[in-house]
């Protein structure tokens, strides 16, 4: 499975790109960045497109994409998340005010976007891969996932705090690559992060304490304002397999 860092932070700047990940060049996992960082021909290859939660650093670019590919695609791109999600994305982002309906634009019959509801704690078939969604803990309805392909499988947690059911997720999944995790501040603002539903270095090692499988975890989605200060508080988990996830590098997990 190879995976682009298309974006990997929690905020927007010059040279920091908000969260999304691009699988095999087909699977999006959030849309943050995806307009900036992808060409318009790029773009128009994306099939399928994972969303966490309605956050606007996790959702632009999905709007921005969808007016790209008008005239561009012959088929809509397909949207998925948890059922949550799917109502706001329709009645808070594509709802004709914020942006348009792209559901059913240009026509009813031919969209450019197609929402698809997942049930959480059940695998979906998504193009070529197996997906898996379970909620997390944050300030709004949000989801982590697993997704496989067969031969590897990587969990991908989106915006959360301290949760109990993605780590349960994790260790019940046969062979788990990677975990693409989040620590959004720096450990001294971690009443602040848990009041808003993120992670800090420290408590990332809370949660990893509930991790029964060994694998590489990658940490990402930092506020930029404090990037250098998350990278020298993850760094000094040394126990851990934790390193800071590396925008415009592409991972290949799995194999060769
Ligand atoms: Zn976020
Ligand atoms: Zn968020």
């Amino acid at each position: 499975m190879r995976v682009q860092a298309l974006g990997c932070y929690g905020g927007e700047a010059y040279d920091c790109q908000l969260t999304s990940l691009l699988v095999d060049g087909k699977l999006l996992l959030d849309a943050g960045s995806v307009t900036t960082t992808l060409s318009l021909d790029t773009q128009a290859t994306v099939d399928h497109v994972l969303i966490s939660h309605i956050h606007l650093n996790h959702v632009a670019g999905l709007a921005l994409l969808a007016e790209n590919l008008l005239g561009v695609r012959s088929r809509p791109i397909e949207v998925w998340s948890i059922p949550p999600v799917i109502n706001q994305l329709k009645t808070h982002l594509f709802n004709g005010i914020l942006w348009p309906d792209f559901s059913v634009l240009p026509s009813p019959l031919r969209p450019i976007v197609s929402f698809h509801e997942l049930l959480e704690g059940r695998p979906h078939q998504i193009g070529e891969y197996e997906v898996t969604a379970v909620g997390v803990h944050h300030t709004v309805e949000a989801a982590g996932y697993v997704i496989s392909d067969g031969a590897s499988s990587i969990l991908y947690q989106g915006d959360s705090g301290p949760t109990t059911e993605l780590w349960r997720l994790a260790n019940r999944t046969a062979k788990l690559d990677a975990l693409i995790v989040e620590a959004s501040f720096p450990n001294r603002l971690g009443d602040h992060a848990v009041r808003t539903g993120h992670l800090t270095p420290e408590l990332l090692r809370a949660e990893l304490t509930k991790l029964r499988v060994q694998t590489s975890v990658y940490a990402q989605h930092m506020k930029p304002q404090y990037i250098s200060e998350i990278v020298e508080e993850l760094t000094a988990l040394s126990d851990l397999p934790v390193s800071p996830l590396d925008q415009g590098k592409t991972y290949h997990f799995g194999t060769p």
